[in-house]
């Protein structure tokens, strides 16, 4: 096999050991060349543990990783055609920015001529749209400029994978939006391929071609943002990525109807996968509307309303159901419409947007 692989980075049955815990199990992944893979899952689940066997900074315990086609195993971290961006970044703060980012190219055997790495090093400074930043000391820099250092250091010698440690978890929530923009924009300019490690579903959800759930070790569904938004291989993923409302349920076997644990029967989802008997129907909260009291057979009592600028969510307690959370969009929503905290409103659900799992 050489690099002529389609495929930039795969896995193939990798499980990854430390003494009794395992924290990668019987992992199979293929990743595209020049896509922007997430891997997103919550804290311990083993996502920095595959992006460290990318990276050469672990070997597997079993199976294998392999880049542009060719298996890494015993391939030390310098000779892998990656590069990583630290969470702290890790620049030098006795170099200015410059150096930082010549770093790298000036260690190279054979040696480059310093023209060609200064050459280099502004042009990975203009991507990052650093440019005449060259001789500023580290801590005369922003946080998001120290993030862009730390880019331009890593994509100067033009690695075929960039894996991203939660990058942009040092900055403020504004900052982190438009970086995240730039990030995604980044990747398309070098068509290298990004493997990006966070916890936070709307990063991984915004910026990524594909989304790669994790949970204790393994992989639990991995698809484009909008596939594994809309739908949901389990309840594990309805719950983290996004919000989401459980309700219990039975579907009835032959019956066209879902019945709610306080006895109101719905015409049965598009997406019940099958189930029948006791169920849990996860449902988004911009999948329920809310109409007067009277004109639903599911009705509640507002407990809170949060104004979040484009959008409104309030909580409701459904009658014989528990709280809920429903989100209705300001556009759709007169100021009169509000319903105010106290007060009985009735809710419908779009039965498109049911998902139902066996209980
Ligand atoms: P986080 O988001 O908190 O960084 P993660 O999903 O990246 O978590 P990993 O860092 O990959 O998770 O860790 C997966 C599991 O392996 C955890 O249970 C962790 O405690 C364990 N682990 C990771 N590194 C080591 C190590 N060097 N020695 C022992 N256990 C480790």
């Amino acid at each position: 096999m050489t690099s002529a692989s389609t495929n930039d980075i795969e896995f193939r049955s990798v499980t990854k050991r430390y003494g009794s815990v395992t924290a990668v199990s019987d992992i199979n992944l293929t990743v595209p060349r020049g896509a922007f893979v997430a891997l997103l899952g919550p804290s311990g689940c083993g996502k920095t543990t595959c992006l460290r066997m990318i990276g050469g900074f672990e070997q597997p315990s079993e199976g294998a990783v392999y880049i542009g086609g060719d298996p890494m195993n015993g391939v030390p971290a310098y000779r892998r055609p990656v590069n990583m961006v630290f969470q702290q970044y890790a620049l030098f703060p006795h170099l200015d920015v410059e150096q930082n980012v010549a770093y790298g190219l000036k260690q190279m055997r054979p040696r480059i001529a310093p023209v060609e790495i200064a050459r280099r090093t502004q042009e990975a400074l203009e991507l990052v749209r650093l440019g005449g930043y060259d001789k500023r000391r580290i801590h005369e820099l922003s946080g998001g400029q120290q993030q862009r250092v730390a880019l331009a250091r890593a994509i100067v010698n033009k690695p075929k994978v960039l894996l991203l440690d939660e990058p942009l978890a040092a900055l403020d929530k504004k900052l982190r939006t438009a970086m995240q923009i730039e990030l995604q924009s980044l990747q398309r300019e070098l068509g290298i391929t990004f493997v990006l490690v966070t916890h936070d579903q709307e990063e991984a959800l915004s910026m990524s071609d594909l989304v790669c759930v994790m949970s204790t070790g393994r992989i639990v569904q991995i698809g484009p943002p909008q596939e594994i938004y809309d739908r949901p291989a389990s309840l594990f993923v309805a719950d983290f990525v996004g919000k989401t409302n459980r309700i219990a349920a039975t579907i009835e076997p032959d019956a066209s109807a879902i019945r709610f644990a306080n006895g109101v029967s719905l015409q049965k989802p598009s997406r019940a996968n099958g189930t029948v008997g006791p169920a849990l129907v996860a449902l988004r909260p911009e999948a329920i509307s809310i109409v007067r009291a009277g004109d639903a057979t599911l009705q509640g009592i507002v407990t809170h309303r949060i104004f979040l600028g484009s959008s409104v969510e309030y909580s409701v307690e459904v009658d014989g159901l528990g709280d809920f959370l429903v989100t209705a969009d300001r556009r759709s929503l007169d100021e009169s419409a509000l319903a105010e905290p106290g007060e009985r409103i009735g809710l419908v659900f779009d039965p498109n947007a049911m998902h139902v799992f066996p209980a």
